[in-house]
């Protein structure tokens, strides 16, 4: 069985930094039908092409969906203890290789701190699930008897044979990884797709999979692009997609005609509504962290602001205040707050609109647009390549409305758009009228009258006298349904990898269907 799995872990995942190896050396035969598809990677801090992934083919995923399962039977039938064991060895072995994973997701993002504490958080997810994994199977189980005496009842939690798990590249490691633990310690397998923008965390992530030949057999990731997801989809049991919209409709849409289920943790355009006895400055501090950390790149972003109009201008200044003392990670890498644009798509995205935005009758407080920068090489020798990319300063604009695509698209970039209202209602109105609904935030005077307003907007996740409190949630394992397009299905945890196989066993006599018909029901 080891021996598939390192088979199997070699053949899936195709190689970062070797154009032609990677996936297809076991598969040769499959794939000598179809050209390899070769992909370019762009590094966001100098806008260069440095890497090339070699897409696994959907003959690939098929094979490595194949292995898996395979391999699955045992892993799904051994002990959770048994489990919990390997799991545990995992988390070593990611503590181990904490450096080249860091390192690896920080080139993949343009990221510091965010790339310092991702493994943190996948290594801290695994320990949590080690310590409450037997309590949530125990209570997940019933046992007693049914209203007939002689017949009971067992419940055996059984494991969808593979789970696939696709992830977006704002968050590469984190995201995809995170995602990939709940099945696992429910007894699934996994294979793992993060963005072909993203992919570069995979390599040394492998390593340590690797080093745990057990895990070695169940997990397996890949590179590709919408292509490999889309094969992902077509060979797995039950799929975790993380992304956009419009790609998370497709998956659910494929997933419906194989009758298996899609969970789906899509965008937002978080509303942040600060009232007229709000501390402002408070406000301010709190709405430029949630709208400009990882330069707005984050699902949960503030992406709009509606502060009561007596307190407006007020807020406003503080607002330019604040956000004008948040730097770019340039020249230097290492000094400043945000970095830069991970996808260049994103950053077009932005421009447009804010475009739309000016076009439409708003105006810019702060910031502006995107700005393309050049490396700074010869200021940062050593450190060749760094320290360029498309960047762009916290930005707030003023006189917005929702006409505008700035409060209806997700705009995924360093935007603070405000924009006034009168009544409560009114604001509540406004944060509501959206097709997104991830989370959102509320500012007052007291948390008395601030969850007064949290209770009534329609989010799966509410900050209460502050933004982007949904990090701390996911530290405590919370879970939470997305409202409107943001998402379907929970948060994922261990028992949405499982089925409920109720077993009802009859140790009195067997019923005649002449003589005693229908006593069975009773
Ligand atoms: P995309 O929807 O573009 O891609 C997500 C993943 O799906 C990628 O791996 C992508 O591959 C793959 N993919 C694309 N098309 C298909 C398909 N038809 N079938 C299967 N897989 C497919 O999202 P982004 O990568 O642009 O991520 C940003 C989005 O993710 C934002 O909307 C953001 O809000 C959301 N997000 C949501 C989170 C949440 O928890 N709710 C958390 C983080 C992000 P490839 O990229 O290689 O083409």
């Amino acid at each position: 069985m080891a021996k598939t799995a390192a088979t199997a872990n070699k053949a899936d995942s195709a190689s970062t930094t070797n154009k032609a190896g990677s996936a297809n050396s076991t598969n040769k035969a499959d794939s000598a039908a179809t050209e390899p598809r070769v992909l370019p990677v762009r590094n966001p801090r100098t806008g260069e092409i440095d890497t090339h992934i070699t897409a696994a083919s959907a003959e690939e995923i098929a094979a490595t969906c194949a292995r898996l399962r395979q391999a699955q039977a045992a892993w799904g039938r051994a002990p959770l203890g048994h489990r919990i064991g390997v799991m545990k060895q995992w988390a070593e072995r990611l503590k181990a290789h904490r450096a080249a994973l860091v390192e690896a997701d920080s080139i993949d993002t343009g990221y510091g701190q965010i790339s310092q504490v991702a493994p943190q958080m996948v290594i801290g997810t695994i320990l949590r699930l080690c310590a409450i994994a037997p309590a949530i199977f125990e209570q997940a189980r019933r046992k007693g008897t049914s209203p007939v005496p002689s017949i009971h009842y067992d419940t055996n939690l059984r494991p969808y044979p593979v789970a696939g798990i696709i992830g977006p590249w704002n968050a590469p490691l984190m995201l995809s990884t995170l995602h990939a633990i709940p099945p696992l310690f429910a007894g699934c397998a996994a294979i793992v797709k993060p963005s072909e923008v993203a992919p570069r965390f995979v390599k040394p992530m492998m390593e340590t999979i690797r080093e745990v030949p057990e895990l070695a057999e169940v997990l397996a990731y890949v590179v590709g692009d919408g292509e490999t997801g889309q094969a992902i989809v077509e060979n797995s049991d039950i799929i975790n997609f993380t992304g956009s919209v419009a790609n998370g409709r497709k998956v659910a849409e494929a997933c419906a005609r194989r009758f298996i289920p899609s969970i789906l943790e899509l965008g937002g355009k978080d509303p942040v509504i600060v009232t007229e006895t709000a501390d402002l400055k408070r406000a301010a501090k709190a709405v430029v962290r949630g709208a400009v950390t990882s330069t707005g790149q984050v699902c949960f972003s503030i992406e709009r602001i509606y502060v009561q109009e007596k307190v407006h201008d007020a807020f406003v200044e503080l607002l330019a205040e604040e956000a004008g003392r948040v730097e770019l990670n340039y020249p230097d890498p290492h000094a400043g707050q945000i970095g830069p644009f991970i996808a260049e798509r994103q950053a077009r995205i932005v421009d447009e609109h804010i475009e739309d935005a000016l076009a439409k009758g708003a105006a810019i407080r702060l910031g502006g647009k995107p700005l393309n920068l050049p490396p700074q090489r010869a200021e940062h020798a050593g450190d060749s390549g760094r320290g360029g990319g498309l960047y762009m300063h916290p930005t707030i604009l003023t006189g917005v409305n929702h006409d505008m695509k700035i409060m209806r698209d997700e705009t995924f970039g360093p935007v603070m758009p405000v924009m006034k209202y009168r009544t409560e209602e009114e604001a509540i109105r406004l944060a509501n009228d959206t097709y997104y609904g991830l989370s959102a935030a509320v500012i007052a005077g007291t948390v008395e009258e601030a969850r007064r307003i949290a209770d009534q907007l329609d989010a799966g996740v509410v900050s209460v006298q502050d933004t982007f409190l949904t990090f701390a949630g996911f530290g405590a394992g919370l879970q939470s349904d997305s409202f409107n397009f943001s998402g379907m299905g929970s948060r994922a945890g261990i028992l949405a990898f499982l089925r409920r196989q109720s077993v009802l066993t009859n140790t009195g006599e067997a019923e005649s269907m002449v003589d005693d018909s229908l006593k069975a029901v009773g």
